[in-house]
């Protein structure tokens, strides 16, 4: 386990990295929706974002709560994590279900920066949260598998050299069990793209970098299956709860970095000749944003050592990404309202914050699909769907 000095350090470079990318840079990419390239290969090449990678594969081998401090570090400075976080998790697949040879292929490339793997093609236009009823289809010819169907909302493809992919290669209705018969492949997006894949962007509230995908018989070779045939589920599952452990210390980064610009305007900001923090309907709320804020990254914390300690923890990861994405959505909303008409001004950077915070009730798994999780799987009351 780290020690909380190792912690603080961890914490301290983070934010002195952050500092050059200050949030003019995160505005002018919105505004373009342009990709930080030069963000994402400095927190590669000081080792930030490899941080889960074993050392003998040249990453850190540190651990998820060590990653998730990095995360919230990002998103306090004002950054946009969503350009880059899926390089942490996207590769625990390859991780925890590559054979060797893809382990040793992939994961130095990873950590040195070489190649990146930070796309995963799981959701579909017509199924949406059905996962298992997912349609398209994988079918095996000879040394390769044959991908038909379509994706949406399927991030920073265009910024990705691999993307894990999720596909049907046993038909729903032949398995025993819905979540059998799904299988994941690495894709190696370069060679695909006008062999079989087609990429489509989608113009969003965010700047994101989603897209939509078409796949008209791609062909992926055999020997990028990862993990065993029809076990395709339980492997985008293992990668869901460090995802969403670390897009929760995400959450806290935002809510952290809200209450900061919310308690400094309102000490700075004089109207009726004092300051409005001193005003209790201004003070209180940014007060409980902060307890909201502080109670959701001990669940953080709590889900983070569980992944780390390999223990269950699919009810702690989708409770502190619940309850972290509340609390920096109710955070974002008290700022806007602290700073009154000029939350609305795109140079104060509130704005853009804010609608970027509010996904995070809707991906990567909305609020009442972990509601029904924790109703049936911790409170066992009847499945509802
Ligand atoms: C910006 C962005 C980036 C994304 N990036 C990726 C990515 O990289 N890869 C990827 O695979 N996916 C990605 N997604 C997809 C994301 O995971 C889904 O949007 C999300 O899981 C919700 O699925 P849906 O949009 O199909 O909603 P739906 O499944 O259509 O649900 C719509 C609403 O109905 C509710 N609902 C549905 N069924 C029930 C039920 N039985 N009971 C109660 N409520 C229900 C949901 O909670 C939700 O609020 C991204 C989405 C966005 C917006």
């Amino acid at each position: 386990m780290t020690e909380q000095s190792d912690i603080a350090e961890i914490r301290k470079s983070v934010r002195q990295l952050c500092e050059n990318f200050g949030e003019d840079y995160w505005l002018a990419l919105d505004r373009e929706t342009g990709y930080p390239t030069e963000f994402v290969k400095e927190l590669t090449t000081s080792g930030f974002l490899t941080v889960l990678i074993p050392e003998e594969y040249g990453g850190a081998g540190l651990g998820v709560f060590e990653a998730a401090a990095v995360m919230e570090e990002v998103c306090r400075s004002g950054a946009h994590a969503g350009a880059c976080h899926a390089q942490m998790y996207v590769m625990g697949s390859v991780l925890r279900h590559g054979n060797d040879a893809q382990k040793k292929a992939y994961l130095p490339k990873i950590a040195a920066g070489e190649i990146r793997l930070q796309s995963f093609g799981v959701t579909e236009p017509t199924t949406g949260t059905d996962t298992t009823n997912l349609k398209t289809i994988a079918q095996r010819n000879g040394d390769d598998y044959i991908v038909n169907g379509q994706k949406v909302w399927i991030s920073r493809i265009e910024h990705s050299d691999l993307m894990v992919l999720l596909a049907r290669t046993t038909p729903r209705d032949q398995v025993s069990k819905k979540t059998e018969g799904l299988s994941a492949f690495i894709v190696d997006v370069e060679k695909a793209v006008g062999n079989g894949l087609s990429i489509q962007p989608i113009a969003s509230m965010i700047n994101h970098h989603s897209c939509e995908l078409f796949f008209d018989d791609l062909r992926i070779p055999a020997e990028n299956l990862l993990g065993e045939e029809g076990k395709g589920f339980e492997v985008i599952l293992d990668g869901m709860n460090a995802e969403r452990i670390l897009i929760a210390a995400e959450c806290v980064g935002d809510g952290k970095y809200f209450i900061d610009k919310a308690s400094a305007y309102a000490k700075e900001r004089v109207v009726f000749g004092r300051p409005i923090g001193q005003n209790q309907g201004v003070q209180f709320p940014i007060a409980r944003c902060h307890a909201e804020v502080e109670a959701a990254s001990l669940m953080v914390e709590k889900a983070a050592r569980m992944f780390d300690a390999g223990e269950p923890c699919g009810a702690e990861a989708n409770m502190a990404k619940m309850l972290a994405s509340e609390a920096s959505w109710h955070a974002g909303d008290v700022c806007m309202q602290t700073h009154g008409g000029f939350a609305f001004a795109k140079e104060y950077h509130i704005e853009r914050k804010f609608r970027e915070t509010r996904l995070y009730q809707i991906a990567p798994i909305s609020t009442n699909l972990i509601l029904s999780f924790i109703g049936e799987h911790v409170l066992g009351m009847p499945r509802s769907f």
